[in-house]
């Protein structure tokens, strides 16, 4: 092996870490560490993906046609400008391999999704952050730390874990900043629990370097499946299809997702329930004197006097079977992010931080 090694910045990589789903010893365990569905995947998804086993000898198809025209018509987007990808976290990847390298730098923000640096290393490229103001993005300090090597920005809206979002004139005008100079990379994961939004599809129609990616893992329940896809100009779209390996979605991928994504009532019940018991917890939280901002996402941050203070309510959620994921990695040492669950959940989660407050 002397003299064999791995292309630079890879062995800088930490590996991602996902949130834990096991407690020893316990059969109740409610995980909230992971942003799922508590009401798992539209039941039409699952018809089709069971009835996709019929068909496992064959290949897949390699275009995936009938799944972009389904999100297509559902989004009111042309399917010819969206790429499908193995989660929304291939697309990324795909977009960092084409347009980033070696010393090439990759601007994210403080409190910025944990894939984005993993995805700039990969290629040799160096991840900048920029620092956030009180957790939300700040575009002014993201122009201002654009350089002459500067070729991607990556940012979550709303984002992960803060659950804020940025408004569509900064949006505009980070765009207009970096034309010319680098790519915006808005990434919808959780765009379909805000109500009415598009998630970044008019900024792409406004601008030609920005590129949208969206999920099937959060608001369609489908993380176990691994789907997602991205929306950006045409010539754009074709960039990153020559780095896509042709299968690299199953039948049964491209079936559930298909169906999920047309199943817009399931997806409107999700969003409404959703917003209804983020805010009863969010209430219930504010109410114990646990910090938390106005979350637009299907998770809340808990913001807790110190990391120490994190650390204790963590421990007491555990103690009553809750897992919820520990942020201090993301650059907030005092937080908590907890998945908003169904009624039951969110009731649980509240009556073990009163009796951790020492609150009824
Ligand atoms: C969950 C999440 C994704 C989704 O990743 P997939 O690969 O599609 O499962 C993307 N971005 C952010 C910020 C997320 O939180």
């Amino acid at each position: 092996m002397a003299g064999i090694a791995p292309q630079p910045g890879i062995m800088d990589i930490a590996l991602y870490v996902s949130g834990e789903s096991s407690i020893k010893g316990r059969t109740d365990v409610l995980k909230l560490s992971s942003n799922e569905n508590p009401y798992g995947c539209s039941e039409k998804a699952r018809a089709a993906y069971l009835a996709a086993a019929g068909e496992l000898h064959r290949y897949p198809n390699t275009d995936h046609a009938p799944l972009r025209r389904a999100i297509g018509e559902v989004h009111g987007l042309d399917p010819d400008r969206i790429i499908c990808g193995v989660g929304s976290d291939e697309v990324l990847q795909f977009v960092t391999q084409a347009y980033a390298g070696t010393g090439d730098e990759v601007i994210t923000t403080e409190h910025g999704f944990s894939m984005y640096p993993i995805l700039a290393r990969a290629v040799g490229a160096v991840p900048v952050t920029v620092g956030e103001r009180e957790r939300c993005i700040d575009v002014d300090a993201i122009l201002a730390a654009v350089t002459e090597r500067t070729r991607i920005v990556f940012l979550a809206n709303p984002a992960n874990p803060t659950g804020t979002m940025v408004s569509e004139a900064d949006l505009d005008r980070l765009a207009e900043g970096l034309k010319d100079r680098a790519l915006l990379v808005h990434d919808g994961a959780y765009a379909e629990f805000v109500e009415g939004f598009d998630g970044g599809a008019g900024l792409v129609e406004a601008h030609d370097n920005v590129i949208m990616t969206r999920t099937f893992s959060k608001i369609h329940g489908l993380g176990g499946l691994r789907i997602g896809w991205g929306y950006a100009r045409r010539e754009v779209i074709d960039v990153l299809n020559r780095l896509r390996q042709p299968f690299n979605l199953s039948q049964g991928q491209m079936a559930a997702a298909e169906a999920a994504v047309r199943d817009t009532a399931f997806t409107r019940f999700c969003r409404e329930e959703n917003a209804r018991w983020r805010s009863w917890l969010s209430d219930a939280l504010r109410q114990m004197g646990i910090g938390c901002d106005e979350s637009h996402a299907n998770f809340i941050l808990a913001r807790f006097g110190d990391a120490d203070e994190a650390a204790g309510a963590d421990a007491a959620l555990r103690a009553e079977g809750i897992i919820v994921r520990r942020v201090a990695g993301y650059g907030l040492p005092e937080g908590l992010r907890i998945t908003v669950g169904d009624e039951a959940a969110c009731r649980r989660v509240v009556a073990a931080l009163a009796a951790f407050r020492g609150v009824r």
